[in-house]
């Protein structure tokens, strides 16, 4: 089992870490600042140096099991001591990302009524599927403006450890399909934008909206009956 530092600090950038397993498949640590790919967010790039050597490391994944650091060259060696740091600027596009996803999902929620259905992101990028009736240029741009409004609130996003139970029972987490969370998984790992989202997720978000910036909606597409899709990317201005 890897220590996984991001559940409880997105802004950890850089761990020491001793190398549990190395193969072809990837490199085991005994703990981590890497987010491993799942949720719709891409998993980390960064390096792994140690005493002799550097690798670095393409994409971190979940298999099997375990958290594998997929290296391109020469991996380090098993019980090596390894400074393992993440690529930290594209690590924090994609936190602001994916808390701006997250506050779009509660503002289509609240205003419209309308759930989820699917969403991924890139860094920088994200698009998000709703069970919506109708969609347009115009609502897009709707939804630009209220999406900006509650991100400019600054609203504090908290990362909270809810008894399964509690999890269970709460409104908002039953709209985001909490029940489909393995049964083994106690506590459930929730983020809470204040005022504006609660959801059980895996992901790193940044603390406050603010952090986010503002959000353009890029496109809006109807995919068919209650399936439409909205694109959304950071302005980095
Ligand atoms: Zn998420």
């Amino acid at each position: 089992m890897t220590e996984e530092i991001v559940a409880t600090d997105a802004y950890a950038r850089e761990t020491e870490a001793t190398v549990v397993e190395s193969g072809d498949e990837g490199v085991v640590l005994d703990r981590t600042v890497f987010y491993a790919r799942g949720g719709g967010q891409p998993g980390d790039t960064g390096s792994l140096r140690w005493d002799g050597g550097e690798a670095r490391v393409t994409d971190t994944v979940r298999r099997g099991g375990r958290l594998l650091h997929v290296v391109d060259g020469e991996p380090p060696p098993a019980a090596a001591v390894v400074a393992a740091a993440i690529d930290w600027e594209r690590r924090y596009i994609l936190m602001r990302t994916h808390t701006a996803l997250h506050a779009l999902s509660g503002v289509i929620w609240r205003d419209y009524d309308a759930k989820v259905t699917g969403g991924n992101m890139d860094v920088g990028t994200a698009r998000m599927d709703f069970e919506l009736d109708e969609m347009s240029g115009e609502f897009g741009r709707e939804v630009e403006g209220k999406l900006n409004a509650a991100l400019a609130e600054d609203r504090p996003v908290h990362v909270r450890f809810l008894p399964r139970a509690e999890a269970l029972a709460d409104p908002d987490l039953i709209r985001t399909k909490v029940n489909l969370i393995p049964e083994s998984v106690d506590p459930i790992r929730v983020i809470d934008i204040e005022g504006i989202d609660r959801q059980a997720d895996g992901g790193t978000h940044v603390r406050s909206t603010g952090e986010v910036g503002r959000v353009a909606v890029t496109k809006t597409e109807s995919k068919g009956r209650a399936f439409k899709r909205i694109r959304i990317s950071l302005d980095e201005a």
